[in-house]
């Protein structure tokens, strides 16, 4: 009996255990309702009256810990439009020099809510020297009343907010862990392994990480939870790998003379070695009676489509069809048309055609009921070797005659769910399958996320591509909006066409007739296609210039027309949403200007950018911004001016998501199967934990052997994997 009640503490409501009005509050604090949620909220850090530095003493550009007191707050607004900086001044506590010592906190409500005049608290942060003075920005803080001031034991620092403080979160921790029973948390990693890794049941280790008797056993715990999910990670992949190496598929060998052949010749440029290398491979993989399963990762404009251009035609030759599938209809269109082009005369069907080629067909949401019906009959019957189409693929409508290989563009729009659909289309057997990202995954990453998928990657671009300059473009500084607008007229007198992008796609506020807004505005919106689009139209030096928006919202055939004009030349300035960032190809476009820049991520930025110097040209692309020179997001803008490398850039993406703690944020409230696991930064872990599944499927009947691991797998998958994969 008791264990019964026990077992379901964890999943049990908040209200019985915290008190209603609490369990209200973390509900809308973090999104929290049971028990196992909110014992998640793990802290970010702790920090010790051990590690206090005096204010004198503060050494420039390190991590340090005072207990201050507050003498004085205030409050600025940013310069630009966004936000205030609440500012705080303290006196050192333990040192009666008079030191003061200034702290900035960016869009601090929780600071203004807990500091004032008096409060004595411990400040832990890094030290900066802004203007003359050294301060500590965004430091983080516990407040300490005359008990905690007392009491030796290292403080728990949580990610927090204005209405669910730091303090209050801990009481509450404690509360909840005073009623926690070691029957609540039952063990599921083997005994032999936290022995060897030296870490604490399931049970002591919540009880360590939120109130640890020294900092050393909280980051123990921390890593033991980092583990677990390690551990269920690299497990779950590695029986999905086992699983699909069981699988069958039909080989399909290169056929000596065929259209890949034909293909090869035709090219009018030679392929580069890591094209070849890769074409090699993939060519192996169809060969052999099981499913490839390829990711394909290189920048855009790497020359992937034309690798797996050559993967699909050696299918076609030994007699299977090919799906490729986009995430968009732009996209999708284009490859029609130029994978189209590229084939010329090998895309005429021998049956009823001219050529000695094979059908090439186009499938999208929009597709005429007679162009569909011709479609989905060319597809049934097999006279059509390649599909090209959106997510309308995966319709029940469509039947392939033999689906032989799946192509997957750009993956990061489509989740495991959707692949399996495709594959799914398949008769009897599994097809094999090729994953193409231009988004570079770092080796660590794919390695864990894509386990269950052999990788190839293409890291030089093909010979003629030209550099990419990227500048950062301050607008609140006098003259760099006309200065932007000179920079895009030259642009185009020069017989080059233009890129803009903006975050949104409409905008009841912003006023016609100016950039954003000026430093006294009040407005707080990123600017929309249609606001820049008028303002382009209103000002004179755009007079002759041929301007045109686009974004999802337009009818299809109006965002085909727009995109035709584009790339035919007709259009010298395009202003669009993210629309563009995969994919489009216009060689003669030589400027991007990417408007409120700080509203993209930094990877989306690298991605949006590759769309210029596509021609041989020289590319240019500006990142404007109203944001204050000391703004937290202008560091990410700089990492973009910085780099082109695809790879750097995709680790500071990463790194930048995890690690986006400024206090106030949460980010903890999801349901993410890697709560703890950070695939950058627990390389040891993952290793360790590679090595134990290793180990543990090596020997016959785990799951016998480990009820409670198999079990948590089962449910861990079924919720987590899945999301996880979708989101990355
Ligand atoms: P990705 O799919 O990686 O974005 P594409 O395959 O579309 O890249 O190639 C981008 C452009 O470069 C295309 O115009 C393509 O014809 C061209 N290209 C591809 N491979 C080569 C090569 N080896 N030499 C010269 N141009 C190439
Ligand atoms: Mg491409």
């Amino acid at each position: 009996m008791m264990s019964e009640t026990h077992t379901s503490l964890l999943a049990s409501e908040l209200g019985p255990v915290v008190g209603t009005n609490n369990a209200k509050a973390l509900e809308k604090a973090f999104g929290y309702t049971t028990v196992e949620e909110f014992l998640h909220h793990f802290p970010r850090r702790y920090v010790e009256v051990g590690e206090l530095t005096p204010i004198a003493e503060l050494p420039y550009d390190e991590h340090v810990t005072i207990v201050a007191r507050v003498v004085n707050t205030s409050q600025r607004q940013m310069h630009s439009r966004k936000g205030f900086i609440f500012e705080v001044t303290v006196s050192d506590e333990l040192d009666a020099s008079g030191q003061e010592l200034r702290m900035t906190f960016f869009n601090g409500y929780q600071a203004r809510s807990e500091l004032q005049h008096d409060t004595v608290a411990m400040f832990s942060g890094k030290v900066s020297w802004y203007q003359d003075h050294l301060q500590l920005s965004q430091p983080e803080y516990a407040i300490l009343d005359e008990a905690a001031q007392a009491d030796p034991r290292p403080i728990p620092i949580y990610p927090a907010s204005a209405k669910m403080p730091n303090k209050k979160i801990r009481d509450l921790m404690n509360l909840l862990m005073d009623q926690v029973r070691e029957t609540d948390v039952p063990e599921f990693i083997p005994a032999a392994l936290l022995r060897l890794h030296g870490y604490p049941t399931r049970f002591a280790a919540f009880n360590d990480r939120h109130r640890p008797k020294q900092v050393a056993d909280g980051y123990r715990a921390r890593n033991r939870f980092a583990y677990e999910e390690a551990l269920l990670l690299v497990l779950s992949l590695a029986e999905r790998s086992a699983a699909m190496g069981r699988q069958l598929a039909v080989a399909r060998p290169s056929i000596p003379g065929g259209l890949a052949d034909q293909f090869d010749e035709r090219l009018p440029f030679e392929l580069t070695e890591e094209q070849l290398l890769v074409g090699q491979e993939i060519s192996s993989d169809l060969s052999t009676p099981h499913p490839m399963h390829r990711l394909l990762q290189g920048e855009v404009g790497s020359g992937k489509t034309v690798v797996a251009l050559r993967a699909i035609l050696q299918v076609i030759d030994s007699g299977g069809q090919a799906a490729l599938l986009a995430p968009t209809e732009v996209l999708a269109t284009q490859h029609f048309e130029s994978i189209r082009s590229m084939l010329g005369p090998l895309a005429e069907p021998g049956l009823f055609g001219e050529g000695n080629g094979t059908g090439v067909a186009l499938l999208t949401g929009s597709a005429k009921t007679a162009q569909r019906k011709e479609a989905l009959l060319g597809i049934a019957s097999g006279q059509t070797g390649l599909i090209i189409g959106t997510h309308a693929l995966l319709g029940d409508q469509v039947q392939f005659a033999d689906l032989g290989l799946v192509v997957i563009d750009e993956q990061h729009r489509f989740g495991v769910e959707q692949r399996d659909a495709l594959r799914a289309k398949a008769n009897n057997t599994v097809p094999h399958t090729l994953v193409m990202t231009a988004t570079p995954i770092p080796r660590t990453v794919a390695m864990t996320v894509f386990g269950d998928l052999e990788i190839s990657t293409i890291r030089r671009m093909p010979f003629g591509r030209a550099p990419i300059t990227t500048h950062l473009v301050p607008m609140q500084l006098p003259g760099y909006q006309q200065r932007l607008f000179q920079r895009m007229a030259e642009e185009v007198s020069k017989g080059h066409q233009v890129y803009v992008v903006c975050p949104r796609i409409t905008d009841s506020q912003t006023e016609p007739g100016s950039l954003g807004v000026t430093a006294e505005g009040s407005g707080n919106d990123p600017m929309s296609v249609e606001a820049m689009f008028e303002l382009v139209n209103s000002i004179p030096l755009f007079n002759d210039i041929r301007v045109e928006a686009l974004h999802s919202q337009l009818p299809t055939e109006d965002k085909h027309a727009i995109m035709e004009e584009f790339s035919s030349g007709e259009v010298d300035i395009l202003i669009s949403t993210t629309v563009i960032e995969v994919g489009v190809d216009v060689h003669n476009a030589t400027l991007m200007v990417i408007i409120d820049a700080e509203n993209f991520g930094i990877s989306q930025l690298h991605q949006l950018r590759g769309r210029v110097g596509r021609g041989g040209l020289p590319g240019t692309c500006l990142l404007t911004t109203w944001l204050d020179a000391d703004h937290p997001s202008v560091n990410r803008l700089r990492t973009v001016e910085g780099s082109t490398d695809g790879f750097e850039l995709a680790e500071a993406d990463l790194a930048e998501r995890k690690e986006g703690n400024i206090l106030g944020v949460q980010q903890s409230g999801s349901r993410s199967s890697l709560r703890v696991l950070s695939v950058m930064k627990d390389q040891k872990i993952i290793e360790r934990a590679r090595k134990d599944v290793g180990q543990l499927t090596s020997a016959a009947g785990w799951r016998e052997s480990y009820p409670l691991l198999a079990v948590t797998l089962g449910t861990w998958v079924d919720e987590a994997t899945r999301e996880f994969l979708d989101k990355n």
